[in-house]
């Protein structure tokens, strides 16, 4: 084709891929979405209630910072050489996983990365190829879609149940084709809040097992557990890799250490998983290619002590149970969430951006369902600080009866 019949591409300065990706319908709405909130915001700092990123609103706990602290004193003259993936940091990040969820990981199946996102993104370019197609959940983390077609896939998405906020496995068995390679699963789910029982990841197992052998390949899970120690009244996670052999695990330490500007997480491989040693430079190559994805060298210093470090659960629990039950009495339609950050709660209009912005002009930020692809709902970090939560009842209160006198409920 030449450029007369596209005469976009002879004057275009960005790449197709590059363009693709910024007209995304759901990327454009995050952005657009997080530009407006942070204009609103500027200069009234004071007054906002903001329950939107699941971003710190607390001064950091000391002992993370002296850990940081402690890991920029050099050692030794390599101390901020070249790392790639550090061994101490390997190992520490094996044990504690182990000592999680029972599964003997070895320090070699761990690498390092930049967060969840890139752990994300290698797991992809590890198992597929440009046209293979990936599946999740409707409602999913806003930025699947991205990591999905900056690697040249294709997404499917399929809805979770909206009652239970449980994956819907007939949803995920239609959603396969001969060219499904991977399902990606988030438990603890954001936004949802979800921890999805183990019987359901054992079908979800047995599902891909039956459609692997169907369409002749393998198609892998990977796993998005960020929120993986993010657990609330003492419940026990489960990971899909304690069900399913040929499961990739992309882990960020940004929730555990309620950091996300730190970026370090991982890319953990089952001992279970067949064909270890040729992914190993496969992983290895993308970890280069990929821009030098590995953390930077202080964090790696620091990881074996910051492993042992966590935020307080407890204090997350309990602003959960300030929130759900005060909303509840207002007339709010709320899950428990029993872990993450989040709250997924019913808009009380089915326009969530209104009811959004209704909540906005009292100075109250939250996310509306759309961004999630599911509109209808409003989504609450409980990142935010007591003073926040305290300051915002009032507003969701008023919000909710200017909803009902609208609606003549
Ligand atoms: N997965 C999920 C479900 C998330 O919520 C996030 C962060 N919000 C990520 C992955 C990415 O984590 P990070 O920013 O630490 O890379």
């Amino acid at each position: 084709m030449t450029d007369s019949a596209t005469p976009s591409r002879a004057t275009a300065a960005v790449s197709d891929r590059a363009a693709r990706l910024a007209s995304i319908p759901s990327f454009q709405r995050v952005d657009a979405y997080i530009t407006a909130a942070n204009v609103r915001r500027k200069g009234q700092l004071a007054e906002v209630c903001d329950f939107t990123f699941g971003n710190p609103h607390q001064m950091p706990a000391e002992r993370y910072v002296n850990t940081l602290r402690d890991a920029l004193t050099p050692q030794h003259d390599q101390w901020f050489a070249y790392q790639t993936n550090g061994e101490a940091a390997r190992q520490a990040a094996a044990e504690s996983l182990e000592q999680l969820l029972g599964v003997p990981f070895r320090t070699e199946d761990i690498y390092l990365t930049t967060g969840g996102f890139a752990a994300i993104a290698l797991a992809l370019k590890t198992v597929a190829d440009p046209g293979d197609e990936v599946i999740f959940s409707l409602p999913p983390w806003f930025l699947y879609e991205p990591l999905i077609l900056e690697a040249g896939l294709v997404p499917v998405k399929v809805k979770v149940n909206t009652t239970t906020f449980d994956l819907d496995l007939g949803a995920i068995e239609a959603g396969i084709t001969d060219r499904t390679r991977v399902v990606i699963v988030n438990s603890p789910n954001n936004p949802t809040g979800r921890i999805y029982p183990p019987e359901l990841l054992r079908r979800l197992s047995e599902l891909l097992e039956a459609a692997s052998a169907r369409i002749g390949r393998r198609i892998y899970l990977v796993s998005d557990e960020s929120y993986n120690r993010i657990v609330f009244d003492g419940l026990r996670f489960h990971s899909p890799v304690e069900f399913y052999a040929h499961t990739l695990l992309a882990y960020s330490y940004g929730k555990t250490h309620l950091s996300p500007g730190q970026r370090v997480g991982y890319l953990a491989l089952p001992p279970t998983m067949h064909h270890r040693e040729e992914m190993r430079p496969a992983i290895s190559g993308l970890q280069v290619a990929m821009g030098w994805v590995y953390p930077n060298a202080l964090l790696q210093h620091a990881l074996p002590e910051l492993e042992k470090f966590t935020i307080d659960v407890g204090q997350l629990q309990r602003r959960r149970d300030r929130l759900v039950d005060a909303l509840s009495g207002m007339g709010y339609h709320l899950h428990r969430p029993e872990g993450t950050f989040y709250l997924y709660a019913t808009s009380p209009v089915g326009d969530d951006e209104a009811f959004t912005e209704s909540l906005a002009r009292r100075n109250v930020f939250v996310f509306p369902g759309v961004l999630f692809e599911t509109p209808g709902f409003f989504r609450i970090s409980l990142t935010a600080n007591d003073d926040m939560i305290e300051r915002s009842l009032p507003a969701f209160e008023a919000a909710m009866k200017e909803s009902m006198n609208r609606t003549g409920a």
